[in-house]
């Protein structure tokens, strides 16, 4: 199995550190609003590459953070006059709510930052003690030049960044030995959460975060550390800084990369107000289509979303389910139970398919082949299976179609799910049949809706409802 590293700008082979097992941190959102379908990218792929490892037979012990204080944290809060812990849970529990919706499973653990201040407090410490951190007026900063290394993973020339970067220090306007030096421990400001710290009063730096919660989580040496590609510098350059420093081994042998969700070519993101919200999607679309649409493009290569994309991967999915489908139609009507020499014969030949699966997956995730594979699977059911086939043969072929989406984290059994649209239609209607005064039809449609799991609540300003 081989993965593109970063650090060596090379697909390397897959030796994991300890046999059997995979320790994979993926660097997670700040949460200050609704996730966008950009930071949903990074979300679905490595949740992809984490399932193609259980695929394998690895136990992967799969670490997240939440980054729940910041400076965009802070401001939200005071725009709404409530507190930064408040902003920071709710769009968790949003977010949240948009993975499932994604089916991203579950992280071994989700760090806050909030609650490992103590742990990032120590790590900066040990920094200082070996000469890699120095204090000056409250703030903490990297010495980056004690750490020889700096810039292995981003490739970047040094000399050009420093000289770029120069004339803060001749300003005077900062405080930093060197204009790459980083923050680690900054004292707060009026009106921001603080923690007691040896220097000041105040939080931590974005960068020490993660060194911290991948060693507290995963150890001091990791297989796989991951996230979008703007991460590389300096983000993860920093964190390599601070883990190898402050622990004196290397810190992760792989470093994943996804490049960007584009809009009209443009990176999609908050600050440049072209993005569109998981929440929007979800409006519009089931998220398994826009999971889908994710892993029809390699991850190292740009995405551009657009509507015509996003309805070719809501045909190819419903290629799939249609499929599965049949399977299970044929599955319920067949009238023969084993399979028969022939059929076993004809089964044998999918193991083609499986195969070139693998050998997609293996060459550093390529999901775009895979779900060739896949569709050549489907072909191939579609024009094998019929009244005729027995039913062990349709369940051979509905589990293997099942097995191979299962890796992608595409649900191949239809869920008979509302889209929030069709809700919404549904209590318009069920309003123009009250106003008629037709209470049986409103009724009709108050029960309809609680079938599938939706609960109206009339209220005086107006119908709200929910998902049970
Ligand atoms: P942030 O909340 O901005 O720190 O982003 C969380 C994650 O989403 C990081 O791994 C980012 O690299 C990633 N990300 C943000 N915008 C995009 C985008 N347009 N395409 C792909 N990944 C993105
Ligand atoms: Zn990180």
């Amino acid at each position: 199995m081989k993965l593109y590293n970063t650090m060596s700008k090379t697909k390397e082979e897959f030796v994991p550190l300890e046999e059997g097992k995979v320790k994979m941190y993926v660097c997670g959102p700040t949460v200050y609003n609704y996730i966008h379908i950009g930071n949903a990218r990074p979300m679905i792929v490595f949740d992809t590459v984490r399932r193609y490892f259980e695929y394998k037979g690895y136990d992967v012990n799969f670490v997240s953070n939440f980054t729940d204080v910041d400076d965009k944290i802070i401001k939200k809060a005071n725009e709404e006059g409530v507190s930064a812990d408040e902003i920071s849970k709710r769009y968790i529990e949003e977010c949240k709510k948009d993975m499932e919706g994604m089916n991203v499973k579950p992280a071994t653990k989700n760090p806050l930052a909030t609650e490992e201040i103590g742990g990032m407090i120590a790590m900066i410490q040990t920094l200082i003690e070996k000469g890699f951190a120095y204090e000056k007026n409250g703030t903490v900063y990297y010495r980056t030049r004690q750490f020889k290394e700096y810039g292995k993973l981003s490739h970047k020339n040094l000399d050009d960044l420093r000289s770029g970067n120069r004339s803060l220090l001749v300003s005077g306007a900062d405080e930093k030995e060197d204009p790459l030096d980083f923050v680690l421990w900054k004292p707060k400001k009026e009106g921001e959460p603080a923690w007691k710290s040896p220097w000041s009063e105040g939080r931590p730096g974005w960068h020490i975060e993660c060194s911290e919660m991948s060693k507290k989580y995963l150890g001091e040496q990791i297989d796989i550390h991951a996230g979008g590609e703007d991460l590389v510098f300096p983000h993860h350059e920093n964190e390599i800084a601070q883990s190898e420093a402050a622990n004196g081994k290397g810190f992760s042998k792989y470093w994943l990369h996804n490049a960007f969700l584009n809009i009209d070519n443009k990176k999609m993101s908050k600050s440049l107000g072209n993005f569109f919200t998981v929440r929007e999607i979800s409006e519009k679309y089931d998220l398994q289509i826009l999971r889908f649409f994710m892993l029809s493009a390699h991850y190292r290569s740009p995405l551009n979303f657009s509507a015509e994309l996003m309805e070719a991967a809501k045909n190819g999915l419903e290629r799939i389910v249609t499929a599965a489908q049949n399977l299970k139609f044929l599955m319920g009507t067949t009238k023969t139970t084993q399979m028969s020499e022939t059929e076993k014969e004809t089964f044998a030949k999918t193991q083609e398919f499986v195969d070139t699966f693998e050998r997609a997956m293996d060459d550093d995730f390529n999901t775009a082949d895979a779900i060739s594979a896949v569709f050549e699977l489907v072909k191939y059911a579609n024009t094998t299976a019929s009244g005729e086939s027995s039913e062990e043969y349709l369940q051979k072929l509905y589990e293997l179609l099942v097995k191979l989406t299962d890796v992608l984290g595409i649900i191949v059994e239809k869920k008979e799910e509302l889209l929030d649209a069709d809700i919404e239609e549904l209590i318009a209607q069920r309003q123009a049949a009250r106003k008629e005064r037709n209470f049986a039809r409103a009724d009709e449609i108050r029960a309809e809706l609680l079938e599938k799991g939706i609960v109206l609540e009339d209220t005086r300003e107006g119908v709200k409802w929910k998902r049970a």
